[in-house]
């Protein structure tokens, strides 16, 4: 039987991450089921992969569910320390998040690979179970573990939930996470159009964010992060069930304006500028494409001169402009990005990864409890905690 000082089981960020840390001072084997490393890492940023979220570490930690549990896997690890590893150049975008310039998370992914010259790695190796003393199988054993086998979402790449079984560990209720929406009505009219910069409400929770209609219903960063908010609101754990939802959630067309500016601008500009047809007027507040899918719904005539639209007719304007809902019926559950819960953090230390109730068993990544917006914030919850499980698992 072959022994290693440490065996880490899946190949995605995490466990690359935790291999190529632990193996400056141990013999490591890392072990993946699929025939090669990183399939969903490839996936990201739409192949570009959003790395990491370059916002200063205190501010960053806000945007988590479990920020505390976070801050020390942060500070070991920073986002200088990531892509300082990297024989890449980096752009930030809009709201921090970092791509690397040539556009091509399959660089990433190369990075990586790169770093791993001293870590053994098994493919196609699919972990089914770990005994006490971590004997993988009548071959391997390690002194340690690292389990670092992801969440739920997208099973092509290698997750599932039987991931969760390898070890006795308690686990949360799981849940998708940053989920496109499945609507009640038929949205292909509009599939293929964006509504830039709205304010996405779904009871108290509001986000603001781009709205990009689909054939099945919606999505775009503001729907993909208010779909957490929802997530989180209704019962159900993914062990056990999927989801029943019918909810409503609203859109508000125009974020700057009150209903007050609204009623206000429309009783000037209606009489000043009578001759204008309302449809023509709406290019002001909507996207031309969305305009006579917005009419329609509202059962208003686009043809109508601003002159003839009456006071009922002005107040159903104002409150469909403001407030613009959707029944949702499920969530598109093949595109959720994250998932929600997972290894229950109670009982893991957040200064080393490893759980308190088995000594020498490491957690890395998406199948801890941990989960952020779009935007960087996942990447980097899977190297930090990547990275600290690593260093951690080596110290003798
Ligand atoms: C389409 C898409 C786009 C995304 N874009 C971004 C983005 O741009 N930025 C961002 O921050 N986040 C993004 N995310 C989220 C991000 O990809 C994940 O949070 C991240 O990959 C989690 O890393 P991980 O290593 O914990 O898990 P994973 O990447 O899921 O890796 C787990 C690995 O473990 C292997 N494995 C599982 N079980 C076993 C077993 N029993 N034995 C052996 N191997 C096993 C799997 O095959 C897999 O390779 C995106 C996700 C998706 C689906």
């Amino acid at each position: 039987m072959e022994k290693f000082d440490i065996a880490i089981i899946g190949g995605g960020p995490a466990g690359i991450m935790a291999a190529i840390a632990a193996s400056r001072t141990s013999r490591v084997i890392l072990l993946e089921k699929n025939p090669s490393l990183g399939c969903k890492l490839l996936l990201t940023g739409g192949g570009r992969c959003n790395i990491t979220n370059g916002k200063p570490i205190k501010q960053l930690l806000t945007f988590f569910n479990n920020k505390n549990f976070l801050k020390h896997s942060f500070y070991t690890f920073t986002n200088e320390d990531l892509l300082s590893l990297f024989d890449l150049d980096f752009i930030s975008e809009e709201d921090d998040r970092i791509f690397p310039k040539s556009g091509k998370s399959s660089d990433i992914l190369k990075g990586l690979n790169d770093l791993l010259e001293d870590v053994s790695i098994c493919y196609n190796f699919e972990v089914k179970s770990i005994s006490d003393d971590f004997v993988i199988n009548d071959k391997l054993k390690a002194d340690k573990i690292i389990i670092a086998t992801g969440g739920v979402t997208y099973p092509k790449t290698g997750s599932g939930i039987y991931n969760y079984s390898l070890t006795s560990q308690p686990i949360t209720d799981i849940r998708y996470g940053l989920s496109p929406l499945v609507t009640k009505k038929d949205l292909s009219d509009i599939a293929g159009v964006t509504i830039r910069d709205v304010v996405i409400s779904y009871k108290k929770s509001k986000v603001r964010g781009d709205v990009l209609f689909s054939h099945v219903g919606l999505t775009g960063p503001g729907i993909i992060n208010i779909s957490n908010e929802i997530s989180e609101s209704i019962s159900y754990n993914l062990l056990e069930s999927q989801p029943d939802i019918d909810l409503e959630i609203a859109i508000d067309l125009c974020p700057e304006l009150s209903r007050d500016d609204l009623k206000f601008k429309f009783t000037n500009d209606f009489q000043k500028k009578g001759k204008t047809r309302l449809k023509n007027y709406l290019k002001l507040f909507l996207t031309n494409s969305f305009t006579d899918f917005f009419l329609d719904e509202i059962n208003l005539d686009g043809n109508l001169e601003l002159s003839r639209v009456n006071k009922k007719s002005k107040n159903r304007l104002v409150e469909n402009l403001k407030r613009f809902t959707f029944e949702i019926t499920d969530f598109n559950s093949n595109l959720a990005k994250v998932t929600i819960g997972g290894i229950d953090l109670t009982h893991v230390n957040p200064r080393t990864m490893e759980s308190t109730l088995t000594p020498g068993l490491y957690f890395a990544g998406e199948v801890l409890n941990l989960h952020g917006p779009t935007g960087g914030y996942n990447l980097k919850i899977a190297f930090s905690t990547g990275y600290l499980a690593g260093i951690s698992a080596s110290e003798k």
